[in-house]
């Protein structure tokens, strides 16, 4: 197949980093998480004391920081000044202060501009986010939207907490859900929404791997159908 830029965007909790990093070893392409970027810009935010709504203060540890991702789906850490926090940021502190960060305008300028050279090396690429289809990779040959109800998102994350050893508690994840999605989507800049040309697909009903068949079968359809897929790189 040829290789093929492929755009996963739509709000947390649908399981859409299992499904990008499924799609990318099916097609043996490479994974880019740009929400691990948000994050590694978070921690250095808090790690060095400033308060993630003052937008000039993060914008001037955003300009020092250098996030670095790895692209393997199955092994992709996250770096921040040679330190390994693939763990570090998934936890409360920086879930709690990455929509803050986020909004920042200067964050997002210097992200996007080197996702999208990070997007531009060899072969096949999956790349996951907010904004892929939107405003990072617009001419991705296929944009996917993957939504599914904020309750069975909820229900999703309780349930991961619990297998985690953590004390479930559904009402609390669905507020946090809730509290994320108005946070994304209402913000000034790069707003979270599905592209005008994005396939929606809703995972409420439907298991990873029949997620993950759909979505090759769509590449696939892509790439042999249109060509659309078809890059000369
Ligand atoms: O995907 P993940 O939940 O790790 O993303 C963390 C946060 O980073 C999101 O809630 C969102 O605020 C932000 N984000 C973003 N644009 C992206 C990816 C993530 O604003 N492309």
């Amino acid at each position: 197949m040829s290789d093929a830029i492929v755009a996963i965007d739509g709000p947390a909790g649908t399981g859409k980093s299992s499904v990008a990093r499924g799609l990318a070893r099916q097609l043996g392409a490479r994974y880019l998480d740009t929400g691990a970027m948000y994050r590694i810009v978070t921690l250095a935010v808090l790690r060095a004391g400033v308060d993630p709504d003052d937008g000039e203060a993060v914008a001037e540890v955003a300009a020092a920081v250098e996030p670095t991702v790895g692209f393997d789906p199955d092994d992709s850490r996250s770096y921040l000044a040679g330190d390994d926090v693939s763990a570090e940021i998934r936890g409360d502190a920086v879930t709690k202060a990455v929509s803050a960060v986020s909004a920042v305008p200067a964050v997002r300028t210097k992200l996007v501009r080197l996702q999208r050279a990070l997007a531009d090396g060899p072969g096949s690429v999956v790349v996951e986010g907010r904004d892929i289809g939107t405003v990072v990779l617009t001419d991705a040959d296929l944009k996917i939207f993957l939504t599914a109800s904020a309750e069975e998102r909820a229900k999703r994350r309780d349930d991961q907490n619990v297998a985690n050893g953590l004390p479930g508690d559904f009402d609390a994840v669905l507020a946090d859900v809730r509290r994320r999605d108005h946070l994304d989507s209402t913000r000034a800049t790069s707003p979270l929404r599905a592209a005008d040309d994005a396939v929606v697909v809703d995972s409420s009903d439907m298991t990873e791997s029949e997620v993950v068949a759909h979505l090759v079968d769509l590449v696939q359809q892509r790439v042999t159908h249109q060509g659309a897929g078809v890059r000369n790189r």
